[in-house]
């Protein structure tokens, strides 16, 4: 259906039209006859489809010439982010409808200037549970009038943990009023807030994940977890995408990866709950502009945040629940483009959960092997030489250089060689060591021949075996297996480790960080035989190497990724260093 079709006011079908929409989606044309008709809805549908016209147009139409001083419609959506993103989108609606007054609150902001822009007259209220919340409180924002409660992300606000200001705020309002709610997933607990909440609402549910996925080309990638930052910039590089996320599942994740990226070269920059809303802000824009080539995000942080053209998504860390894989690649392929996901899988276990989210979205993730040294330079070749092809023609400075080397004896071709050399440089500078080894599967070297390493850290700095372990598997991207007895000293520990692998063991650990501290590893040499181990101790035998570790869940949420990891034996020549 189009929107023209539909009874809206002139001013919004101008609008809408000058946005470029015609067709509704889905959503869009169950909701907003519901809407306009003033029922209570329940909506379920996922990330980029048009929720936010869905309720902001019934919205804006829905303000008369009598609403000019009252808040009548207030929206909750999770972040700030959102909100300012729905108060952006619905301004729009309301281009040509004057009296229509939009106004966001959030934390993080000034108070002062929300209290303004309120004062002000603003009819529809845009916000973040807790500001609106403060702002009741302070009786700078009135719902005596309000006709119409939103809750956008309604799953979302609560997994943030802003049920009891939603309740309260609920509360707050006339009971005479339409309630709405969106969310992408139904647990129990939202059912709950429509039951308390809602009157007779309907629901409105668009099922197919599908719809959102069928656009999205979708790979994944087997690596080993101590490899995992290489492997995302040979991909980077291999896919050279102009506009890319990267999804974490930690805040800190996103801090490391973000700056290593940086450092590699990539204009990349970070966005997650604890930063400041100016650099929040000030990332977002700059990812728009696409001074940012590189967004990486947790899920929360980039919950609905749409931003169109982007080509790609790539799953550093495999999302904890299938719903959020489909937001993540949802911000690709977004408006009928075509876009391509990327999922990094570091065990076999990662790799059941990949095919359970294959079943849930019912579309398949390709095995592709990681782009190797032959694959990145041809396709940094092809770029170059298209590169060249578009550029303007020449400047009679640069042939007054071509003929100075001539006479120096380079001839013209030698020189163009030596200028796309330099550039071909450039491209592949800063890329980690090309053809990855590949993460095998078990067996082998039981029995090995073991040798010791010694890692300058020990019981004084609180060290538990355990945190040892969990980061020479981290470096190394071996299992926990791999490591035999570890004995904790004062100052130092002692890890026994195959033979065959301690010269790879020590090019990836150097440098290493444990809980913080710069950990030096090297060869053990002996003690001086008086000391003796103090704390706790690590002990397995030789003939344990290969059994299954229980243990290996002592070391937190790592243990879903340990299982692979085991290399080929020419790999130590080729991995330097850990990123
Ligand atoms: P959601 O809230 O469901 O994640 P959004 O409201 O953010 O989705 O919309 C996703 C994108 O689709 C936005 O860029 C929006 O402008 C665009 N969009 C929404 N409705 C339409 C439509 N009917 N036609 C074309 N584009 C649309
Ligand atoms: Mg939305």
């Amino acid at each position: 259906m189009q929107f023209n079709e539909f009874n809206l006011s002139e001013e919004i079908l101008r609008a809408v039209e000058e946005l470029g929409f015609s067709e509704m989606t889905e959503i869009q044309q169950q909701s907003i006859p519901l809407l306009v008709q003033g029922f209570d809805v329940v909506g379920r549908s996922n990330t980029g489809t048009g929720k936010t016209a869905a309720f902001g147009i019934p919205a804006v139409e829905s303000i008369t010439d009598g609403d000019k001083r009252a808040v009548t419609v207030l929206i909750l959506c999770p972040t700030r982010e959102l909100a300012m993103q729905a108060c952006e989108e619905i301004k729009k609606f309301a281009k040509y409808k004057r009296i229509v007054k939009a106004a966001a609150v959030y934390g993080g902001a000034s108070m002062e200037r929300q209290i303004m822009e309120l004062k002000r007259g603003a009819n529809v209220v845009i916000g973040t549970p807790g500001r609106v919340m403060d702002h009741i409180r302070r009786r700078t924002l009135k719902l005596e009038n309000l006709r119409t409660i939103i809750l956008d992300e309604a799953d979302e606000m609560l997994n943030m943990g802003f049920r009891e200001d939603i309740e309260e705020i609920l509360t707050h309002v006339p009971e005479d009023r339409q309630t709405v709610l969106f969310s992408a997933t139904m647990p129990p607990e939202i059912l709950a807030i429509t039951e308390k909440y809602q009157r007779d609402p309907v629901q409105v549910k668009i099922k197919s994940s599908q719809k959102t996925v069928e656009l999205i080309d979708q790979y994944w990638f087997m690596t080993a977890m101590g490899r995992k930052t290489d492997a995302l910039k040979l991909l980077l590089a291999a896919y050279s995408p102009e506009s890319a996320m990267v999804f974490c599942n930690t805040k800190k994740m996103v801090d490391e990866l973000t700056e290593e990226l940086v450092k590699s070269g990539i204009r990349a920059a970070g966005l997650h709950g604890d930063m400041k809303q100016a650099q929040r802000t000030q990332v977002m824009n700059s990812f728009k502009a696409r001074t940012t080539a590189v967004l990486v995000a947790t899920d929360v942080a980039a919950r609905g945040i749409d931003v169109s053209g982007i080509d790609a998504v790539f799953n550093y860390d495999l999302p904890q629940d299938n719903e959020y894989y489909i937001h993540r690649i949802g911000r690709t392929g977004r408006a009928g483009q075509k876009g391509a996901a990327y999922t990094l899988i570091t065990s076999r276990r990662q790799q059941y959960d990949l095919r359970n989210i294959e079943r849930y979205i019912k579309a398949k993730i390709t095995e592709l092997p990681l782009p190797g040294k032959d694959d990145i330079i041809a396709g940094k070749k092809r770029e170059i030489t298209e590169n060249i092809a578009k550029y303007d023609a020449a400047t009679h400075d640069a042939y007054d250089i071509l003929d100075d080397l001539a006479a120096q004896g380079i001839d013209y071709r030698e020189a163009a060689a030596r200028l796309v050399s330099e550039k071909l440089k450039k491209e592949i500078e800063g890329l980690p060591e090309f053809d990855m080894p590949k993460p095998l599967k078990k067996g082998r070297r039981s029995g090995a021949e073991t040798v010791k390493i010694d890692l300058n850290i020990g019981r004084s700095k609180r060290i538990a075996p355990n945190f040892i372990l969990g980061a020479l598997v981290d470096a190394t991207g071996m299992t926990g297996q791999d490591f035999g007895k570890i004995d904790i000293f004062d100052n130092h520990t002692t890890v026994e480790v195959p033979e065959s692998e301690c010269d790879y063991i020590l090019d990836s650990t150097n440098p290493m960080k444990i809980n913080g501290n710069k950990v030096e590893v090297k060869l053990y040499k002996g003690g001086s035989g008086k000391e003796k181990p103090s704390g706790e101790r690590r002990v397995r035998k030789q003939d344990e190497f290969r059994k299954p570790d229980r243990r290996r869940s002592a070391y937190g949420n790592r243990k879903k990724d340990d299982v692979f990891g085991e290399y080929t034996a020419n790999r130590r020549k080729r991995s330097k260093k850990r990123h």
